[in-house]
């Protein structure tokens, strides 16, 4: 295992101070290892995770090789040739397990900000001290994006925050955790070959999901409640002017509409299996607010806006592929985990073979399907 960092890498050195999961700590297993703390229904801070990580290399024995970054991958003969910063490898099989988020994705108009205005992504943030004083704008409402900008908010700093398509989800539904939900009811176990718009599902933005001790639902209505400004998708940039989509009534209906499906769906789950009487009774949250009026542009050269951030996504690295492996976005092609090209494997993708493919406790029955097919090869495909 070559990692060009330490173990627990993306924990350590990508993620913001107040970060914590927004899977809750019964939810956080790794083959053979779950946590054993006091608090299941908690959610782990960062530090909390990198120990969970660690302990799991040690307890398993994992061989990991750490600073060794790898800078190349060709096919050779009979398998595959490696350069990293370590040293060079040759090796039969690969599995490309190097995240799914390893750079933030941000729009090519970024490039056209008026330099008066500083701009970062979660990669730079760290706490809202960070920041000049005054008006920050964040762009992007899925997880990231809602909890940046509550946080920035809170530190006195009004927040206008850029909404494009999202996942609205309250924390906990019927008195549990909404995500004890989509387990029980076997929805993150979907397979990839059982989902009608795969394409889709694997874009599919993050939950507006935060892990608070209060465990509560941060939505934009919670936003709004609190005083951040909602502004449409942001579409373009002329003249140093931030151009905002119309049609937020249309968003939020259409997200209002996929929560209540998701809640209906987990309704029925509950009646069908006889579990209505150990949760509580069916609930349905209000609309989202719909702003009287939003703005439609924002001057970014007047200072009104001294910051933005850029909560619009991540994505693979993948410049170190050698290997004719990529379509033309960038993303790997592969099925279920197995590229195109014999004996290299990808894990950790988005619904790679599950809904749960690109969380902690997803990687389990992924890796064993996907390691089965390599040892298969190993053992009869390969060439000799
Ligand atoms: C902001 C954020 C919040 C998240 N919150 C949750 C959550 O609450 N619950 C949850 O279950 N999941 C969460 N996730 C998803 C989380 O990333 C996955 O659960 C998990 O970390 C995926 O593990 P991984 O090993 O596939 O990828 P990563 O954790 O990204 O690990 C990939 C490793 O590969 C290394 N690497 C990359 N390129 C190279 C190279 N060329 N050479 C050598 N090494 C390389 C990296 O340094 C890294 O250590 C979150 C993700 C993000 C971005």
């Amino acid at each position: 295992m070559l990692e060009r960092g330490e173990v627990a890498n993306s924990w350590r050195t990508e993620r913001w101070d107040s970060l914590r999961l927004l899977t809750p700590n019964w939810q956080s297993r790794l083959p053979g290892h779950r946590y054993d703390g006091p608090d299941p229904d908690g959610y782990m801070s960062m530090g909390e995770v990198i120990e969970f990580v660690e302990s799991f290399a040690k307890v398993t024995g994992a061989p990991v090789i750490t600073e060794a970054n790898v800078t190349s991958l060709r096919s050779s003969h009979n398998g595959y040739h490696l350069i990293s910063s370590r040293g060079e490898i040759h090796c039969q099989a690969v599995i490309i397990a190097s995240g799914a988020c390893n750079k933030p994705s941000v729009p090519a108009f970024a490039n056209a900000v008026p330099a008066s205005v500083q701009q970062l992504t979660p990669f730079d943030y760290r706490n809202p001290d960070q920041l000049p004083e005054g008006g920050v704008l964040v762009v992007g409402a899925s997880a990231t994006g809602v909890q940046l900008a509550a946080e920035l908010q809170r530190s006195g700093r009004p927040v206008t925050l850029s909404v494009g398509e999202h996942v609205r989800l309250p924390r906990t539904y019927r008195g549990r955790d909404v995500l004890w939900w989509m387990d029980a009811s076997g929805i993150w176990d979907q397979r990839y070959d059982e989902i009608d718009d795969l394409t889709r599902a694997r874009r599919l933005p993050s939950p507006q999901l935060v892990g608070t001790y209060e465990r509560d639902t941060l939505d934009l209505n919670a936003l709004t409640s609190m005083g951040v400004e909602l502004v449409g998708r942001w579409a373009d940039l002329r003249d140093g002017r931030a151009l905002f989509s119309g049609g937020l009534r249309n968003m939020f209906t259409l997200a209002d509409l996929k929560m209540g499906r998701l809640l209906d769906t987990f309704d029925a789950w509950a009646r069908d299996h006889g579990r209505d009487v150990e949760v509580g009774t069916p609930e349905r949250l209000a609309p989202i607010r719909v702003p009287e009026t939003a703005r439609l542009q924002l001057d970014l050269r007047n200072g009104d806006i001294r910051t933005i951030v850029w909560a619009t996504g991540f994505r693979p690295d993948y410049r170190w592929l050698d290997v004719p492996v990529l379509d033309q976005k960038g993303q790997l092609v592969h099925e279920g985990g197995v590229v195109d090209m014999p004996g290299l494997y990808a894990l950790g993708l988005p619904v790679l073979r599950r809904r749960k493919s690109t969380f902690i406790h997803g990687i389990e029955d992924d890796a064993r399907e996907v390691v089965d097919h390599l040892a298969r090869y190993l053992a009869v495909e390969r060439p000799a």
